[in-house]
Formats: C-alpha cells, structure tokens, sequence
C-alpha cells in the first residue's frame, strides 16, 4: 500500500500543495495556517481591554526616587520628567475611563525636550524610565531620518520600534513612550541655498509634527522600506508621549543674546539677571532658543516641557563610579567576584580615573573606556591563576602604569 501523503491538520491540504508542513505532538501546520493564526492573535491582543498597567501608577516622588539609584544630579530634569511620566499616566488614565458626556476637559500631553551635553544622562534617564515603567518604550535616533521618498528612514519607522516594543499589540503602543534622541541634528540648516532642499532638517520635523500632535499614522510593521510587500498598521499617536534630548552644541550663544537683551529691559529690579551662573547657561534655556537653533517654531510648540542636564563636574564624575544601583565599580566587583575574586579600589586610584576623564574631556563615558584600560591585564591573566589569589586591590600606582603603557594615545583620539 502507498504510504499516504501528511497534511496539515488545520487545512487538510497535503504536503504536495502546501510545501513545508511543521511537525506537533499531535498533527501538522502549513506555513499559511500559521501566518492565519498569528493574524488571529494579533487581532486578539488588540481587543483585548487593557488597563491593567493603571493599577499601579507611581508618584513623582517614587518616579524621582526611582531615578536617582541610577541617575546622579541632573535634580531639575529628574523632578521635570518624574511629573511629565505621572501626568502621562493620569491622563491615560483620564482618557481610557472617561466616559462620553462625562467632561469637556481635553488634558494634553506634554511632550517633553531635554537639552544637555553629550555623555550627562540623557538616554540613562530615558532608559531608566523604561525600566521602571509599565508601558512599551522605544529610542529612535534622529539623526537616520529623511523626508519620504529621500535615502534613510522615513519618520513613521519609529513608531515600527515601539509596535515591536509593544510585541505588536497596537492598543499598548498607543499609550507608549517615545525617546527621540540627537533632536538638534534636524535643525534647519540657515546657510542652506534655498534650491536645495533640507531632507534631513526641516523635512523631517514637518514630518515629525504629524506623529507629535497626535494623529492616525500608518506604520509598516516591519519597518524601513526593505518590505515593500508589508500590510501598514495604523497607530493613533494622541497619547503616545515623546520624550527628546539633544546636546545642541552652541546654543549657549543664542541664549547668551537673549539674556543680554532681557537684563537690560529689567535693569535694576530683576536680580537673578545678577547673577548668571555663565559657566551653565544652559539652565537658562527657554523655547526662543530652540527655534534660533534651527528648530521650527510647530516644532518647538509641540514640546510644551522643556529641560536641561548640567555639565558633569569632578565630583559627579567620581559619584558616578561608585554610587548608582550598577555603577562601574559595582559591575567589575561582579565580574571578578564570578572567578571568586574580591576587587576593591583605592581611592586614589578611582580619584585618577576621573582625573583622566577630565583631562581627556571624555566625560561620564569615558570612565568606562578608562576602567577598561586599567583592568584589561587583569581580567586577561587572572582568571587562569585563581587558584593562587583571592582578593585584587586596583591602586593608583597600577592605574597610572596601565594607562601609560599604551593606550593614552588611543584614548586621547576618541
Ligand atoms: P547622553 O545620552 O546624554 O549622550 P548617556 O546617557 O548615554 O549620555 O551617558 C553616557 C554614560 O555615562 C551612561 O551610560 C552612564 O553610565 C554615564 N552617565 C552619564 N551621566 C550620568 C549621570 N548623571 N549619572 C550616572 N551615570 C551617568
């Protein structure tokens, strides 16, 4: 007898028709029974009510206090978003249990800009909000935006990224976060010829205008145009917060004229124009200063909050080695303690690093690089002779030896 042919057990259509056939306990699927039931699920998932993340909305002081395990300083920007992700919440809040006729009020977002140097927390504090939060969060870089039809991503890929943070449930990437970072790389290039059109500056924060006030955007799920075959999802962006941070190097200038303008209109009554902290102007950044920048005034209106980070000083820098949650010191203690080694610094030698971090103008991300050179040795050899030590003790005089081996010269080249 002629051994018959395996079907799919969900469609009965036999192998010769359907090709691959995947093999359970019980039966076989083909490849179009599977793409169906995903569909179903997708589906499922969209409908399914959702509110479950309200339950547990917490307070801006947890939301600070939350932050600074991981965050040291930056205080002002902390306060400003532990307030922007609570109200995110309670607005959702407002929204999903409102009934019809119950109110007229409309609570907008407040999307939110922060501005600071490279390497001072901004994606730390992005990343540590995702952490701690109950909603899908995506970061998407700027900087590989273009304006449709041009080389690089078309805007809408970043809510591609938080669908697929939201595993694809359209409902949860509604009410998501998203980090724009490198924001001040779309500014309008002012020395641009007006023949030539600014693909990556303005037209893209046209662009960016529609995802931010809040509108129905069609996103390929798959992202990029890679797919052209790809079904579009349709997302309401109306409470999807975005959260963007930008280094706008040079911006100090337009605020400087600005404060200069102002102080001598409030001559004489408005002390605090006394005293202007010049080495930190960028605590004095107001929206002007973004639209001066190259930002669109549609651009800057859609941001309503607006923050700064501080420039990290020695004594941050030094916090920073050893006092959050997994600080630097605190992640090669782990890894030493898994070859069942005790590392501790002296603190010279932590005192040194930050030294270097300065002198290298590598800021907060440089400490890692730094670290790195001092422990590479180290974490080379020792793991083959465990068995002779027990405890590793980083002094300043093996920090200085490392780093003026070879790689000063590596580093100061970053
Ligand atoms: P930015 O996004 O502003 O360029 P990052 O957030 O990427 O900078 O910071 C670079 C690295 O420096 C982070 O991974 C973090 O380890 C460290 N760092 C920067 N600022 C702080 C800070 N205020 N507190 C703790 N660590 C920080």
């Amino acid at each position: 007898m002629a051994k018959s042919e395996n079907k799919c057990s969900f469609c009965g259509r036999p192998e010769s028709s359907t090709g691959l056939l995947l093999q359970g306990i019980n039966g076989m699927i083909c490849e179009n029974c599977t793409e169906q039931a995903s569909e179903v699920f997708k589906e499922e998932r969209y409908h399914r009510p959702s509110q479950e993340f309200l339950l547990d909305i917490k307070k801006p002081h947890e939301i600070n206090e939350y932050l600074n395990q991981y965050v040291i300083g930056q205080d002002d920007a902390k306060k400003v978003l532990s307030v922007a992700v609570y109200n995110h919440y309670k607005r959702l809040q407002y929204v999903l249990t409102k009934k019809k006729n119950d109110s007229e009020i409309e609570i907008e977002k407040s999307n939110i800009i922060i501005v600071g140097e490279t390497g001072t927390g901004k994606t730390l504090l992005a990343r540590t909000i995702a952490k701690m939060l109950n909603v899908p969060f995506c970061i998407a870089d700027a900087t590989v935006l273009t304006e449709a039809g041009y080389v690089g991503e078309d805007v809408e890929t970043i809510l591609t990224r938080l669908l697929q943070a939201a595993d694809y449930n359209v409902q949860a990437a509604e009410r998501g976060i998203v980090f724009i970072d490198e924001i001040d790389k779309i500014a309008r290039k002012s020395d641009n010829p007006s023949i030539t059109r600014d693909v990556s500056g303005e037209g893209v924060q046209q662009a960016l205008l529609k995802l931010l006030e809040g509108a129905i955007v069609n996103v390929p799920p798959q992202g990029g145009r890679k797919h052209p075959e790809q079904k579009f999802t349709a997302i309401n962006t109306q409470n999807i917060l975005f959260i963007s941070g930008g280094a706008f190097d040079g911006i100090e200038r337009h605020i400087a004229s600005r404060m200069k303008t102002n102080a001598i209109g409030f001559k004489g009554n408005d002390s605090k124009h006394h005293y202007l902290d010049k080495g930190n102007l960028l605590q004095y950044i107001a929206p002007q200063d973004l639209k001066k920048f190259g930002l669109i005034p549609e651009l800057v209106g859609r941001f309503p909050v607006l923050t700064h980070l501080n420039p990290l000083d020695k004594d941050t820098l030094r916090l920073i080695l050893t006092e959050p949650k997994n600080a630097l010191v605190k992640q090669y203690q782990k890894l030493f303690e898994m070859d069942e080694i005790q590392l501790s610094f002296e603190e010279a030698a932590l005192d040194f690093i930050v030294e270097k971090a300065v002198e290298f103008k590598l800021g907060a991300r440089g400490l890692r690089s730094i670290m790195e050179t001092i422990m590479m040795d180290a974490m080379f050899d020792i793991p083959q002779k465990k068995t002779a030590m027990s405890k590793l003790r980083i002094t300043k005089k093996f920090a200085e030896e490392k780093i003026n081996k070879s790689v000063l010269k590596r580093l100061q080249n970053m």
